[in-house]
């Protein structure tokens, strides 16, 4: 029997959340829209399959089929990122990174990642996150001045806190990282060194981002980010790491791995090894860039002036709102976007100064740099608009930019 017969109310809601991501334009730089094929490898029969372990050393029988797509999927992401070792299993990227953790660093360990309210994850030692509760967490912030990291202080922090591990990567950094600095300032303290891909990771994968592999003891990452697969996570290392680190994914921290969702791994790491993804980075970047320009030109303030990547971060908070006000305006004219404390905020988290806009779902939707420039007149007009007044016309031009660019294998 089918969903719509079994459960109607679960069936309607996935039909209302169709509905939903057609009808808005989504600017949430962590999200993206997956390949009919992708969906199809994860809704498979992949999900019934028991397979702890990993290829070829299995505590269950029956995972031949199972193993072929395992290997394809650590075969393929080696040579994506040209990495030694790959580990596909964990469930996300915070399991990801705490695996990473877990395999060489003992309680109390001093870690060095970036501020949370700079753009860093969680994950990176937030108090509110086992990663800050198991570990002394440091962290090094952005230029007050220039808002983006400056190596020499990032450096000088180091030294003062000497860390076992530092931790480069981050979900609202607008910028492009400098792995070999990092790496010299690791060797430096004594420090390993894990970067966390998780949003970029599609971009490195193109080859319009440096790779931090060849520089990095670890490096984790989402899959569901830019590199547009399905909700998960994975680890990259070195053979020397290699076997520890399998070690703590599983039996150490998860389960049976999720093999439906590895399988939409593997196709989602074969898409991204064809020409077509490449093309498709390279407009998420071109976009980026019309989108900021175009908000810039209109008057807006963008956190460090700009952008390198997918993502921007807005500080409305200089227009005359908060960052909750803008997420709910954007809201209410079909934009779906997510507040974000931008350096130095003076507001709660809860409500902040600022909002973070990325390109790469609207981007897979075929949006290009002249409705960027549309979408930037839109964005600029909601923000700068006096409180109650009618948003509607501005609702109708999204509706327009909908219409023109439905979303690929949605029926409307
Ligand atoms: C999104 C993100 C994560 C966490 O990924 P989940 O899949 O949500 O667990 C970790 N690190 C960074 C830098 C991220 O942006």
């Amino acid at each position: 029997m089918s969903l719509r017969e079994v459960d109607a109310a679960v069936y309607q809601a996935i039909r209302a959340e169709e509905r939903r991501q057609s009808q808005h334009l989504e600017l949430i730089a962590s999200e993206n829209w997956t390949s009919v094929a992708v969906r199809e490898a994860v809704g498979s029969v992949m999900t019934d399959k028991y397979a702890e372990g990993y290829p070829a050393h299995r505590y269950y029988g029956g995972c031949e089929n199972v193993d072929t797509v395992e290997d394809l999927a650590r075969d393929r992401l080696k040579s994506l990122f040209g990495a030694e070792h790959a580990n596909v299993q964990p469930h996300a990227g915070a399991p990801a990174n705490l695996a990473v953790y877990l395999t060489v660093l003992k309680p109390g360990d001093t870690i060095l990642g970036l501020e949370l309210s700079h753009g860093g994850h969680l994950t990176h030692g937030s108090a509110v996150s086992v990663s800050g509760q198991l570990y002394n967490a440091q962290h090094y912030q952005v230029d007050p001045d220039t808002e983006r990291l400056n190596m020499d202080q990032v450096r000088e922090r180091a030294r003062q806190v000497r860390p076992a591990m530092i931790i480069a990567g981050a979900s609202a950094y607008p910028r492009t990282w400098d792995f070999a600095a990092f790496r010299s300032i690791a060797d430096e303290v004594g420090a390993l060194l894990m970067v966390d891909m998780a949003h970029f990771a599609g971009l490195v994968a193109a080859d319009l981002h440096p790779n931090p592999v060849p520089h990095s003891d670890f490096v984790t990452s989402t899959t569901h980010k830019t590199l547009r697969g399905p909700r998960g996570g994975f680890i990259l290392t070195t053979q020397k790491w290699a076997k520890a680190i399998d070690k703590t994914v599983f039996p150490g921290l998860q389960g049976g791995p999720l093999m439906h969702v590895i399988a939409g791994k593997a196709v989602a790491f074969h898409e991204a090894l064809q020409p077509a993804f490449r093309s498709y980075q390279a407009q998420v970047l071109a976009n980026a860039q019309a989108l900021a320009s175009g908000l810039s030109e209109r008057g807006l303030r963008l956190v460090s002036g700009g952008t390198d990547n997918h993502l921007m971060l807005v500080d409305v908070k200089a227009s005359g709102i908060t960052g909750k006000e803008a997420q709910d305006r954007l809201s209410a004219v079909g934009i779906t976007v997510n507040k974000n404390a931008i350096p130095f905020d003076r507001e709660k988290p809860t409500v902040t100064s600022g909002v973070r806009l990325g390109t790469p779902q609207v981007t897979t939707r075929g949006l290009n740099e002249s409705d960027m420039d549309e979408l930037a007149d839109i964005i600029a007009g909601v923000i700068r608009a006096d409180s109650g007044s009618d948003l509607q016309t501005y609702q109708q031009r999204v509706k327009k930019l909908t219409d023109m660019y439905p979303l690929p294998g949605v029926q409307q």
